[in-house]
């Protein structure tokens, strides 16, 4: 994949996003880091998602630093958990993965899950993160519209991200009209549905008529939905594989007929049953 086929998406505060990055979730040694890293960049990844919550930052950081990849060539997403929420936590919390990440600054941080009791105290210290440029963007994950508007109430910054779980089984596509109208990238965790959404006929159909894998005609989906994706493997084939997507498209009734799977199943939380938005947020 050359340079000139990745995709950027221009976010909100001006600054600009890789469509297509790489999630890395679950990989929890440093061997099987450093083989992904290697083979994601190879591959043509530039932009890496982690979180405080996958203990993986620091291993993620030496990724980096064994296989000298430019600082300036990376875009670094991490989250802030729930426990390290509140205006201090998370001051202290980024600090500690800006140390973990060996890097001064990140592209993007994001609130991992909305919580009420530091819904504000948590973004007025990413406010001041951002004012103070050790973050480049602020945005927020598993954010509902009503968790939009709530924040917009008393936010100075606007999120310019909302990472959310989106694949053909839950398509949401309500929220990522909201997320349009706000001027937010909606980024789709779980782009593959963990596999779940895989052995779909349909799929298997249309990947055929392709000559193309199940999981690039997924990805190939979310990028003419025009969204941001972060798909996971551990496997330098399937990584090179799930970049390979910007050399062919899928015509309107391949997009129509994905569309109509969705099922509003979800393979992680619900964030609003998880925490009770429509009693706490009224
Ligand atoms: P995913 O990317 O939808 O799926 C990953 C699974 O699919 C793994 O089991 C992987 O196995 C397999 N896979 C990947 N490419 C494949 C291919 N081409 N063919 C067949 N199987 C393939 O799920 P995810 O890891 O849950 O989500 C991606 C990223 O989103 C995470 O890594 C994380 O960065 C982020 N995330 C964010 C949140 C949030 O709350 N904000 C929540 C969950 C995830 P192998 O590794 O064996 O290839």
């Amino acid at each position: 994949m050359t340079e000139l086929l990745q995709p950027k998406l221009r976010l909100a505060d001006g600054h600009t996003m890789p469509q297509l990055g790489f999630g890395v979730y679950k990989l929890a040694d440093q061997a099987t880091m450093n083989t992904a890293i290697a083979a994601a960049n190879r591959s043509g990844y530039h932009l890496f998602d982690t979180a405080q919550a996958y203990g993986n930052e620091a291993i993620l950081g030496t990724a980096f630093k064994e296989l000298t990849i430019p600082r300036t060539e990376l875009f670094i997403i991490t989250k802030v958990a729930e426990v390290n929420q509140g205006y201090d936590n998370t001051l202290r919390s980024v600090e500690r993965s800006l140390k973990l990440l060996q890097t001064d600054y990140l592209d993007l941080l994001l609130v991992h899950w909305p919580i009420h009791s530091q819904f504000f105290e948590t973004w007025r210290a990413f406010e001041r993160l951002k004012a103070e440029k050790i973050v480049r963007s602020i945005g927020v994950s598993n954010y509902h519209q009503t968790h939009l508007d709530y924040l917009a109430t008393r936010a100075n910054e606007q999120p310019v991200v909302n990472q959310i779980e989106n694949h053909p089984y839950l398509s949401q596509e309500p929220l990522l009209a909201y997320d349009r109208k706000q001027q937010i990238v909606s980024q789709a965790w779980s782009p593959l549905g963990r596999g779940v959404v895989l052995q779909d006929p349909v799929l298997a159909k249309i990947a055929s008529q392709h000559h193309r894998s199940v999981a690039q005609i997924i990805l190939r989906w979310h990028i003419q939905r025009g969204l941001a994706i972060i798909p996971k493997s551990q496997n330098p084939q399937r990584i090179s594989e799930n970049a390979a997507i910007f050399d062919f498209k899928l015509d309107a009734d391949e997009m129509t007929a994905i569309a109509r799977l969705n099922r509003r199943q979800r393979t992680g939380a619900d964030p609003e049953v998880v925490y009770e938005i429509e009693h706490q947020y009224h």
